[in-house]
């Protein structure tokens, strides 16, 4: 048992169907933080304001209520704090980008969507690898730089990535990453329309809501090095990163939904039952130490492990689902 709470989280942006990949991350998510007798979170990060869809939020709660995979941090179960939206807590990153500002550890760009196509263009013509963004401000006066905010000039704020070195992430299924500083982009955390990425705001969620093991899918293995940054320049300790393998079609190809019926919704007015979509995806990346195929989500928390994750591509078929069902 570990000492300190186990807090997981599934982080789900609700841009559209509710995803059988979002239901994969919550089951393990679940699993692990009850195993642990710890608390599973769920947010919703709405913070990209393109993509946005407001009926998407209400169904991917749904869904997860519907598999019995429900947060502990809910209205729905009396809870005061969750689950989470981001677009609610837009102070909080604004006050935590200001403290990055304030520490020297980012810095506001004034560049407009010209200039940076531009200065991407000079960059291309002159044959350089890195097209990442020129770090044009990044040395620009702070005096000078606030008094263009405050007199309301449109800009984004920039975390300052170390030039030199190394950030090793340490994943538990992988062991140690590594990337070079240099290669890593003065990515943007606060964008013009006061809104944080989605690198910022996780990580300052992470941190605030306790989250102990982000366990997710191994697309964002390539952001963890930035994580860990922007968590560094807080003073933050690092959670266990696991990267979890992504769902294929059967042809090895990332699930996607031109290939595959990727929604949730759909398979509940297929008919298919929640208890037999738990078990499928609880046979995708893992499997019960005794070889059993057929297994309860109360079985799964018993005999759970991390470290029994397998890295192979798992493959979701929807026709053997149908056919456990
Ligand atoms: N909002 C991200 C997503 O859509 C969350 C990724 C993460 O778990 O950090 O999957």
């Amino acid at each position: 048992k570990l000492s300190v709470m186990v807090v997981t989280r599934i982080a789900p942006s609700p841009t559209g169907d509710p995803h059988v990949g979002t239901a994969y991350q919550a089951l393990f998510n679940y699993v692990f933080a009850k195993q642990h007798g710890g608390k599973f979170i769920v947010r919703l990060e709405d913070t990209d304001r393109t993509r946005y869809n407001p009926t998407s939020e209400r169904r991917i709660l749904e869904m997860l209520e519907w598999l019995r995979l429900s947060p502990d941090e809910s209205p729905t179960k009396g809870g005061p704090n969750g689950p989470y939206v981001q677009s609610q807590r837009l102070h909080i990153y604004r006050e935590h980008v200001q403290m990055l500002l304030e520490k020297g550890a980012a810095y506001r760009a004034f560049d407009t969507p010209e200039e940076l196509a531009a200065a991407r263009e000079a960059a291309r013509q002159a044959g350089k690898q890195e097209q990442g963004y020129n770090r044009r401000y990044r040395d620009f006066p702070a005096e000078e730089a606030e008094r263009r905010a405050a007199a309301g000039e449109p800009h984004v704020v920039r975390l300052k990535v170390p030039l030199e070195g190394k950030t090793v992430v340490h994943d538990l299924l992988r062991g140690p990453i590594e990337f070079e500083n240099a290669a890593l982009d003065d990515k943007v955390i606060l964008k013009a329309d006061g809104y944080p990425t989605y690198h910022l705001a996780a990580m300052v969620d992470d941190h605030l809501m306790g989250v102990t093991h982000v366990i997710r899918a191994e697309e964002w293995i390539t952001s963890t090095p930035f994580h860990i940054l922007i968590l560094r320049a807080f003073g933050w300790e690092e959670p266990v990163w696991c990267h979890t393998p992504l769902l294929r079609n059967p042809d090895k190809s990332k699930l996607s939904k031109r290939k595959m019926d990727t929604s949730v919704d759909s398979y509940r007015a297929q008919g298919i039952l929640p208890e037999a979509l738990l078990n499928y995806l609880g046979t995708m990346a893992w499997s019960m130490p005794d070889g059993r195929e057929i297994f309860s989500l109360q079985d799964m928390i018993e005999h759970f492990s991390l470290e029994r994750i397998s890295l192979g591509g798992p493959v979701f078929d929807l026709n053997k689902l149908k056919w456990m069902n």
